[in-house]
């Protein structure tokens, strides 16, 4: 029989290299190796946050969090929290900055996280297995046989580090783990991308493509607002992207219904003194066509779009403004509407809601329930966070919570 690993941690991506590198920080005795279906370990994370990695925030609190039940995830976020991964991070290298509460590596290059992480393994003596993809685990007694397609391998215990959909194939994320652990019986909720752009009704977008406006957001759902954000929303040929889209974006995947999104584009403007400020511009531009009506107020695509909604031509001139057109001029700006068609998928996903049942776990170890030796941390459990660290927080959390765990476990094999 081949080594027996004390842990095989299946997936080289953000949860899996930190849970092996704490491992053997704590403890360098622990046989560690990591198995990466790809041809290198962290090709995700590499991706984060425009290529900067936005590695966790400030403010992390439990309300940020989402899922089935996600008090589950409170006592890894509080015992693990940012401070104790900046630290981790520091002792690997990575100086931070910060862009109000979102912490990066000061590099601005998420290369540097996965460097710091991959450098680390190769110091800590850590076994990275690329190229490898685990297709199927079945415990024995007291450990478990983990097969790739072309090998077998023994492990004590086993952490599925592996992740769901997002971001696609081409980052690994093809919910193989996730189907094999259903079929060992793991209770799931459904699965449906998350912090991912809207596709909308798009005559406007379209013609306003690449445009951004920072804008008041809200997400009507039968007419009420359901949740909002504040932010810069681009205008796309398929419909709406930007941080504040993303954010609210979750809701529409989680729910059946018609979706509408409203933009303030002014948001620090009432209608009335909206109405003033227009009023003043007409007394003031009186003799101009109405193409240039907006100009030094609103993006001037965005300025002649409002007026031909409003039903003038940009030919027409300021004077022939009414109030009433004053009135649906603001009507827009204050509420700018966009009917939801849904999401661009998990490939354009950061994060997917849903997952493997926190139920199934132990929250102080990440533990399986069913299967003693058996570990699940990342994004493959039902937790997901909102745009900002917090998802790569949870990873970093669940992972030194399950590295604790482990390091307990094996003592008392
Ligand atoms: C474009 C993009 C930008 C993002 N930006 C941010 C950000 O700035 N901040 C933030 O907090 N979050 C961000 N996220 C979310 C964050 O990256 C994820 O939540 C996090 O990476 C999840 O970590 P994980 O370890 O669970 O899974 P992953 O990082 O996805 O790692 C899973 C790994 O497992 C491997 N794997 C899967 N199946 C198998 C198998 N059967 N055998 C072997 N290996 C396998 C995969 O190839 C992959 O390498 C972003 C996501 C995307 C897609």
């Amino acid at each position: 029989m081949k080594e027996m690993l004390d842990v095989a941690v299946i997936g080289g991506g953000a949860s899996g290299l930190c849970c092996g590198v704490e491992i053997k920080l704590h403890d360098r005795s622990v046989s560690v190796g990591i198995f990466e279906q790809l041809s290198r370990v962290g090709k995700k994370l590499i991706t984060t946050g425009n290529g900067r990695c936005n590695i966790t925030n400030r403010n992390i609190s439990l309300d940020r969090y989402h899922g089935e039940n996600t008090d589950f995830a409170s006592f890894a976020l509080n015992t693990y929290d940012n401070l104790y991964t900046e630290n981790f991070f520091a002792e690997l290298g990575i100086v931070f900055t910060y862009e109000e509460e979102k912490a990066f590596p000061y590099s601005l290059q998420a290369s540097s996280v996965v460097d710091a992480l991959r450098f680390s393994c190769e110091d800590l003596g850590i076994k990275t297995y690329t190229d490898t993809k685990i297709t199927e685990i079945t415990k024995k007694n007291n450990y478990f046989e983990i097969k790739s397609s072309a090998d077998c391998f023994f492990a004590k215990t086993v952490v599925v580090a592996t992740g769901l959909y997002s971001g696609g194939e081409k980052l690994g994320s093809n919910g193989s783990m996730f189907r094999i652990l259903k079929q060992h019986g793991y209770d799931t909720s459904p699965v449906t991308p998350a912090i991912v752009q809207l596709k909308t009704d798009n005559k406007i977008t379209k013609s306003l493509k690449g445009i951004k406006v920072n804008a008041d957001v809200k997400l009507l759902f039968g007419g009420k607002t359901l949740k909002s954000d504040f932010g810069e929303v681009l205008f796309c040929d398929y419909g709406l992207s930007g941080p504040p889209i993303m954010q609210l974006s979750r809701e529409v995947s989680r729910q059946k219904g018609e979706f509408v999104i409203s933009l303030d584009i002014m948001p620090e403007y009432s209608f009335s003194s909206l109405c003033d400020l227009i009023s003043f511009r007409v007394s003031t531009l009186r003799g101009r066509k109405l193409e240039e009506f907006f100009t030094g107020m609103l993006n001037k695509r965005v300025g002649q779009q409002i007026i031909k909604m409003s039903g003038k031509s940009l030919s027409d001139r300021v004077d022939s403004l009414t109030n009433s057109d004053i009135k649906n001029m603001v009507s827009i700006i204050k509420n700018w509407q966009f009917e939801v068609l849904g999401t661009t998928g998990f490939e354009n996903s950061q994060v997917t809601a849903g997952g493997l049942k926190t139920s199934n776990f132990d929250d102080t170890t990440m533990m399986s329930k069913k299967e003693k030796g058996l570990f699940a941390i990342g994004e493959i459990l039902d937790i997901d966070g909102d745009c900002g660290g917090f998802n790569l927080q949870w990873a970093w959390s669940s992972a030194f919570c399950a590295s604790s765990g482990i390091i307990n476990f094996l003592e008392n094999l």
